[in-house]
């Protein structure tokens, strides 16, 4: 590997957001080019297309036709031959002479003032190469229509076969998230199955001594492991594979076999808890026999402390090849937004996905926000509009990390700049939406 997580990144400073996910995806690219070289044919998969929702695209698709296949209408109209309208009249008068149908043809020839009645998607007929709409004519007597000679172009109105897709181009580009409406492309060329790359299989735990599972007693102390059911939502929703290792107890015996065992079995590891400060150094140590992982302190809020980097492939792992592990805080608020910012994109670019930010948007800020300049905030909040129809957000009750009702109650994140200070209600501010992310 050229740089290591530990190496690239100064221990005992605060890590700007853009720099961590710089290191990660840099990393992510070396895994990459790692597997390459490996060259395992395991990593692509044939599924139907009913199956190929949220997969990533293998290969280009490429068009075994032109789309449309032959010239056709773009409207409900009136198809003729416009080089009559390179002649100065203004008033045209054409005899209707039949109808085209989509999915069945005119097939008589036209003469000059001619023309054919012609719906949406049906074939030009020969001869024709313009549509006059049919709200733009009048009928000047039966089977005779009349318009403007300045109300259109030649050539108007009129699909060209190939415009949309030529045979043998790509139809939708490789490392694509496949959504519905590229299955319906695919599958409107006639396309049933889609060459997609394997689903990661992504282990997930917990750690902490005060962790009890669903079902368990609650003893003094004590509380329920939320994160994992959060995260299990998050990876569901990239439709990954799931391995669930549970909740594993702050000793490090239990942790080394813990993360041994999931090095064996996944491509990526997502712990959450024991990476803060006090805790992080029996955590340090273990990483340190199994790989080569990063303690990062985040100039962010929620989720400053992070561990980052790779377990060494263990003797038996599923494809002798490093696992990505994130070692993400326990906080619930945390756990989430760390894996929006940086374990998302992570795992759709180890995933071979070409694009993997979400979008951002702006909105008005309803209230002013506290905000100190040196960190990254992201804030949950709930999007509306203002009665001038402008977008405006709200925070959603108190922020504090361990509180996953703000979560919970939002569907966006105000996301606070690196510089930004304190914002006045009124203040524009960035915005990422939750809905289909998180
Ligand atoms: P830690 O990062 O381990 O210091 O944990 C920070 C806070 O998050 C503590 O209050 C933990 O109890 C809480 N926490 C850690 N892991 C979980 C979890 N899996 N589910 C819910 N809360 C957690
Ligand atoms: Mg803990």
């Amino acid at each position: 590997m050229k740089h290591s997580p530990n190496s690239l990144i100064p221990l005992a400073s605060s890590l700007h957001v853009d720099e961590a996910r710089k290191a990660i995806s840099e990393l992510v690219q070396e895994l990459i080019q790692e597997s390459n070289a490996i060259g395992d044919p395991s990593d692509i998969e044939i599924v139907s297309l009913d199956q190929a929702i949220d997969r990533i695209l293998a290969e280009d698709l490429l068009s075994p036709i032109d789309v449309p296949a032959a010239d056709n209408s773009a409207m409900d109209g009136f198809a003729f031959d416009g080089s009559c309208l390179d002649i100065n009249t203004s008033e045209i008068t054409l005899r209707i002479v039949g109808t085209a149908f989509a999915g069945k043809a005119f097939n008589g020839k036209i003469q000059p003032g001619e023309c054919v009645k012609i719906m949406t998607g049906a074939l030009m007929p020969t001869g024709c190469d313009t549509v006059i709409p049919q709200e733009m004519t009048s009928a000047t007597e039966d089977l005779k229509i009349g318009f403007q000679q300045n109300q259109l172009k030649r050539g108007e109105n009129r699909r060209l076969r190939g415009e949309d897709l030529q045979q043998g181009k790509p139809a939708i580009a490789a490392g694509r998230l496949l959504r519905p409406s590229d299955l319906g492309l695919a599958a409107s060329l006639g396309i049933a199955s889609l060459k997609v790359k394997r689903r990661l299989k992504v282990a997930i735990l917990s750690s902490g001594d005060e962790l009890r599972s669903l079902g368990q007693a609650l003893d003094v102390g004590s509380i329920y492991d939320s994160n994992r059911y959060s995260l299990t939502g998050l990876l569901n929703r990239l439709n990954l594979e799931i391995i669930d290792c549970g909740i594993v107890r702050d000793e490090p015996a239990s942790l080394k076999e813990a993360f041994c065992a999931a090095a064996m079995k996944a491509d990526v590891l997502i712990s959450s808890g024991g990476v803060s400060v006090g805790e992080a150094d029996f955590t340090k140590q273990i990483m340190q026999e199994l790989g080569d992982v990063g303690f990062w302190k985040i100039a962010m809020r929620p989720g400053r402390p992070m561990a980052f980097g790779i377990l060494k492939p263990v003797a038996g792992n599923h494809s002798a090849r490093k696992t990505l592990f994130f070692g993400l805080p326990g906080n619930p608020v945390a756990v989430m937004v760390t894996f929006y910012q940086f374990v998302r994109a992570a795992l759709l670019q180890l995933n071979g996905a070409i694009q993997t930010e979400p979008p951002l948007m702006q909105a008005i800020s309803e209230a002013p926000i506290r905000k100190k300049p040196g960190r990254t905030e992201f804030q949950r909040a709930i999007l509306g509009r203002s009665p001038d129809g402008k977008p405006t957000v709200k925070l959603t009750g108190s922020q504090g990390a361990g509180i996953l009702r703000s979560m919970s109650e939002a569907n966006c994140f105000v996301i606070l700049g690196h510089e930004q200070g304190n914002i006045a209600a009124g203040d524009w501010v960035d915005v990422a939406l939750f809905d289909g992310l998180l």
